[in-house]
């Protein structure tokens, strides 16, 4: 077991620079985040990974509960028939289904799909639910597991079963349903920001980009550290499409029989992919301190029992003063030297280690070190507590600076296709484009780059679009994109 231990300290990370795709699978590994299973394509999620996703299912749920949505969940299997009654939905996700067709011994009647996302079951239990107009908004989120069977898989990237939430609600008029889809993206988009400090561009997709199924889709996109895009969140109005579809009627307030207006929003266990190529090093996961499981690391210091009794003591005193305040505090008190037990921490990105040493002790401070920038201070025991709560908000804000600062500056812009196909590869290139599902599938075809979101608050100015020259007043991010 300690042979192992040794190895895995060891391993060094791979260099961003030398390979970013090994680099991100390092990290996942070494800060011990998830690992491969079986089933090709699936995670197991470890421990420490799965932390960080309580984490931030515990914020997103709270946001959630603000708007008065409430929680349910609804069954894993969907007769197969559900999914073929919305046209376009069916056809966008029927590559990807994992379909029961035995189970108990037996071939069964009607195959069953394994979900992939839950709007047609969700719509077909809420058709018996909703009868009148004061049924509505019917406001509804499921923590769930959904299966896609992806051809090409990377750990949290892109899974064939991730773990996600998807909400789903009914309006009764189109203005409601469309002002709630954009209350959902303005939520992912705080969360990002001020959780994940991870800075994210707001916009809608391009039709050949949106939800299988939806009128609109708007998203969340934010620039990782090789310039490409991750679609970080999205929320969808879904119109009058599925109500049809699945029969979601209601009765209104003046007496007329009508559809509902409907919306569905989600995000996954991808934002910790999203979370680790944004803020991370090559020396191992960066955390921001709102989503660190642990927020700071106590590592006590000792040559002899004696000493040792006395550290672990004042370690404790650490601990306790610091919980009280809501700080998230681990003690490394293993019998370890300390070099391996700093490499470990700093390796799972804890955004503060405190060292206390004998002559610490006696002096009556600690040394405070910062994960994110390695500056080092010494901090006396009155003003401990305090400084580091002080410090954590400030590397919440420090990652967030810094992620904004870089995608400010991989960010330019290009008014002809030959410049374009230079600076597309690592950059978000804002430019015009004329609208055309032509121009979008021949820039794709070409450079294997995509319009990210057309951003809201569009100028007035015109431009020409980037591939085709033609005037227009819409102006595009296009990325290369997880
Ligand atoms: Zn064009």
């Amino acid at each position: 077991m300690s042979n192992k231990n040794d190895k895995a300290e060891q391993k060094a990370i791979t260099k961003r620079e030398d390979d970013y795709s090994e680099w991100y699978q390092d990290i996942v590994e070494q800060a011990e985040l998830a690992e491969h299973s079986p089933v090709r394509g699936c995670m197991v999620i470890k421990p420490y990974g799965y932390a960080i996703w309580e984490l931030m299912q515990k914020d997103l749920d709270k946001r959630f509960k603000a708007k008065e949505v409430q929680n349910a969940y609804f069954p894993l299997f969907i007769p197969q028939s559900f999914l073929t009654k919305e046209a376009q939905h069916v056809e966008g996700f029927a590559p990807e289904l994992a379909v029961v067709t035995h189970a108990g011994g037996e071939k069964l009647d009607e195959p069953l799909v394994v979900r992939p996302t839950s709007e047609t079951i969700i719509y077909a239990t809420y058709s018996k639910w909703i009868q009148s107009y004061r049924d509505l908004p019917l406001l509804i989120n499921q923590w769930a597991n959904v299966v896609r069977w992806e051809l090409r898989t990377r750990l949290f990237l892109r899974t064939t079963e991730f773990l996600w939430q998807e909400g789903h609600t009914v309006h009764a008029t189109e203005d409601d349903a469309e002002d709630f889809t954009k209350q959902m993206l303005d939520v992912y988009k705080d969360f990002a920001e001020e959780i994940m400090a991870l800075p994210v561009i707001t916009g809608r997709k391009s039709d050949s980009e949106k939800f299988a199924g939806a009128v609109r889709t708007y998203c969340i996109e934010a620039m990782m550290q090789d310039g490409k895009a991750l679609q970080s969140g999205t929320s969808h109005m879904l119109g009058q499409n599925f109500a049809k579809a699945f029969d979601v009627k209601f009765l209104d307030a003046d007496g007329e029989e009508k559809y509902g207006w409907q919306t569905s929003w989600g995000v996954s266990t991808r934002l910790i992919g999203g979370l680790i190529m944004a803020h991370s090093d090559d020396k191992g996961l960066v955390l921001p301190p709102r989503l660190a499981p642990h927020q700071v690391v106590i590592v006590p210091i000792s040559a002899s029992e004696q000493e040792q009794e006395a550290v672990n003591g004042k370690a404790l005193e650490i601990k306790d003063q610091l919980e009280e305040k809501g700080v998230r505090v681990k003690i490394d008190d293993r019998d370890m030297r300390p070099g391996p037990r700093f490499f470990e921490w700093e390796k799972k990105g804890v955004p503060v280690r405190i060292e206390i040493g004998p002559k610490d002790l006696a002096a009556g401070s600690v040394v405070a070190v910062r994960r994110d920038t390695a500056d080092k201070a010494t901090l006396t025991e009155e003003v401990l507590v305090d400084t580091v709560i002080d410090l954590l908000d400030q590397i919440q804000k420090d990652l967030f600076d810094k992620a904004l600062n870089f995608r400010n500056e991989n960010t330019v812009s290009a008014t002809d296709y030959e410049e374009f196909k230079k600076v597309i590869e690592g950059h978000f290139v804002k430019t015009y484009w004329c609208g055309s599902a032509d121009c979008e599938a021949e820039i794709k075809a070409d450079t294997k780059a995509t319009i990210r979101c057309i951003p809201f608050n569009q100028g007035e100015e015109m431009g020409k679009c980037v591939k085709c020259g033609k005037e227009s007043d819409v102006q595009v991010i296009i990325a290369k994109a997880y």
